[in-house]
């Protein structure tokens, strides 16, 4: 049976024939492994084209899963005109798995630079390039009225990491069609990112995802997950009061600007978080051209000094301009429809997220 929201309707072929007579897998080790998948990297023969090979599995925990597989081809099908969500190519089936054809992102999750040291972590100049493409393929879900529902630094990929590439949005298996939702009774999602209105048995919508862009975003920027807890309970009460902090030292680090940007998406009420569109005119994205040499020395609290160029490096500015002081005006409420999130209905597989450097994907379901 369909669970609220799916799409099952697919225009792509689903092959028969054998994968490994079209496709060599590479050798070595996997792409990436979630909890029903397996990602491997593979060449298609006729082409010599690099592939990631997703092998999903149809029955899971002994239930027929075949339809969530249909629901994630046919949101990646929807996606495919927009450059960041990551493109599909073929599509496989065996009597035990369907095997997706992916765009191989080489650069691997950002997750490894969100947790990376500080040479290797991410700047802030790099968060801001990065966010605008994740704004702008969820900003194009949204328009589709599709909510991913998972979006965190695993699902987040790069199509190089030296030099730093693009982002790709990858897996859409616990997407929904917003129009076709009217109740969520199995909610999956990773404990430090879902949003407190999915705790809360309250309607989840695209502003969901928003919640989650705010978390990701932080953990970009800082590489602290904020509301991270010594155990799932913990991280929940952490999640449902909002418990952040923006005097602690994380936040120093980065510009006022990002804290801002921040704490426009970490709103508990859905309807007062900003909109993916309205994100993409945040200041923090859209330096204006008078407060540039602010915003850089702003940024160059997050910059290695012998990194910025002479261009960059340019005289002093007050700490505050009016033009950069509030941004109260930019939230406006999105009034997004609405589903129902049952939380009885999910549990906790795994034990919750250790802190930085070891974040490790855990899954709710
Ligand atoms: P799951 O639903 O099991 O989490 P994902 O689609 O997230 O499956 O894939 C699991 C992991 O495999 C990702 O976190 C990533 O590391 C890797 N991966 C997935 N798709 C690709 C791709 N197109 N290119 C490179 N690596 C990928
Ligand atoms: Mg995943």
């Amino acid at each position: 049976m369909n669970k609220s929201g799916m799409v099952t309707e697919i225009r792509t072929q689903i092959r028969k024939e054998p994968f490994a007579g079209k496709y060599e897998l590479a050798a070595g080790k996997e792409l990436g492994r979630g909890k029903f998948a397996v990602v491997k990297k593979c060449t298609e023969k006729a082409t010599g084209k690099p592939y990631a090979a997703k092998f999903l599995r149809k029955r899971r925990k002994g239930a027929d899963c075949r339809m969530d597989i249909l629901n994630e081809i046919a949101v990646l099908e929807l996606a495919k005109a927009n450059p960041y969500v990551v493109g599909l190519h073929e599509v496989y089936e065996t009597s035990s798995e369907i095997i997706l054809v992916l765009e191989c992102a080489a650069g691997g999750e950002i997750f490894d630079q969100c947790v990376a040291e500080d040479d290797e972590a991410f700047k802030e100049k790099d968060v801001i390039r990065l966010a605008k493409q994740i704004l702008n393929g969820v900003a194009f879900l949204h328009r589709n009225n599709v909510v991913h529902l998972d979006l965190k630094p695993q699902n987040i990929l790069l199509t190089s990491a030296r030099p730093l590439g693009d982002i790709r949005i990858v897996d859409f298996g616990l997407s929904r069609r917003m129009e076709k939702i009217t109740e969520v009774r199995e909610i999956l999602g990773t404990p430090e990112y879902v949003a407190p209105e999915i705790l809360n048995y309250e309607p989840i919508s695209t502003a969901t995802d928003m919640w989650s862009i705010g978390v990701l975003i932080c953990v970009m920027l800082t590489g602290e997950s904020p509301f991270l807890g010594d155990d799932n309970q913990k991280t929940f009460l952490n999640i449902s009061q909002v418990n952040i902090d923006y005097s602690e030292d994380m936040f120093d680090r980065i510009s006022s600007l990002a804290v801002d940007f921040i704490k426009s998406l970490l709103v508990k009420n859905p309807r007062k978080r900003a909109t993916a569109e309205e994100c993409l005119k945040h200041p923090w994205l859209n330096p204006h051209p008078l407060s540039q040499p602010l915003l850089q020395k702003m940024l160059a609290f997050s910059l290695d000094d012998n990194e910025m160029s002479q261009s960059e490096s340019e005289p002093e500015s007050p700490a505050h301009s009016p033009e950069l002081g509030s941004f109260e005006s930019f939230l406006m409420c999105p009034g997004q429809g609405g589903l129902k999130a049952g939380l009885g209905a999910f549990s906790f597989s795994e034990p919750p997220f250790p802190t930085r450097p070891e974040i490790k994907q855990e899954l709710i379901c």
